[in-house]
């Protein structure tokens, strides 16, 4: 997995290249947006916001042309002023300084799932990982070590609903807009049968669990493997 850090102070990078790089990412550093307008692509990027030679949010709004890479912004600053113009330039999150490793490793883990989970629906033939269970949303295929589960179609819809969104939970509205639609019955308890069927067929590999009176969410049993 590689990482860009993009910081022009050399003892703020110098911590940042020492504690990703133990943490087992490939991290290059890189001084100014000069040099990051012209840098290969990465997983993921941290951009200070505060280049002595120009704007890290133009460095931000370029990268917005790799949907791949995971930007994260760095400001110095708190003010929500701050943090809004970086998430306005594209950034899909932010950290504000000082802050901790665990933070830091934190925030990485999160974007990099939404952007690997953006990169398996914009790849159907690329099978969404949660733990033991891949889902093939091309194929429609679905296995939990290796082995095929057998889904009916809505089955599916809702499992690949789910599963995009985890770890967050997913509205019932939301299921039933987007499975059922106009065909959907207020009174049925067709979602609740599905959902029990899914625990019966993948209840090995994934937990669904539910948020009474919000909706469902999905969660890896071995929640580490995630991705
Ligand atoms: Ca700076």
């Amino acid at each position: 997995m590689r990482i860009t850090v993009i910081e022009d102070d050399d003892r703020v990078a110098r911590g940042l290249v020492t504690v990703l790089s133990q943490a087992g990412f490939d991290v290059l550093r890189l001084a100014s947006a000069t040099e990051a307008m012209r840098a290969a692509p990465s997983d993921v990027v941290l951009v200070d916001l505060g280049l002595p030679d120009g704007d890290g949010l133009d460095v931000i709004r370029r990268l917005r042309d790799c949907p791949e890479t995971a930007v994260i912004a760095v400001t110095a600053r708190s003010e929500e002023f701050e943090r809004v113009r970086g998430l306005r330039a594209g950034a899909d999150d932010y950290i504000v300084k000082p802050f901790g490793v665990p933070e830091l490793l934190a925030r990485i883990d999160a974007v990099l799932r939404r952007t690997r989970v953006a990169r398996a629906m914009s790849q159907p033939d690329e099978p969404l990982v949660l733990g033991p269970m891949r889902i093939g949303l091309g194929t429609r295929e679905v296995t939990v070590d290796g082995t095929p589960v057998a889904l009916t179609r809505k089955e599916f819809e809702l499992l690949a609903l789910l599963a995009r969104r985890a770890p967050n939970v997913v509205s019932r509205d939301v299921i039933l807009d987007q499975i059922w639609g106009a065909t959907w019955e207020p009174s049925s308890r067709t979602l609740d049968t599905h959902i029990a069927a899914l625990r019966h067929k993948v209840g090995s590999a994934v937990t669904i669990r539910t948020m009474h009176g919000v909706g469902y969410r999905l969660l890896s049993d071995r929640p580490e493997l995630i991705g």
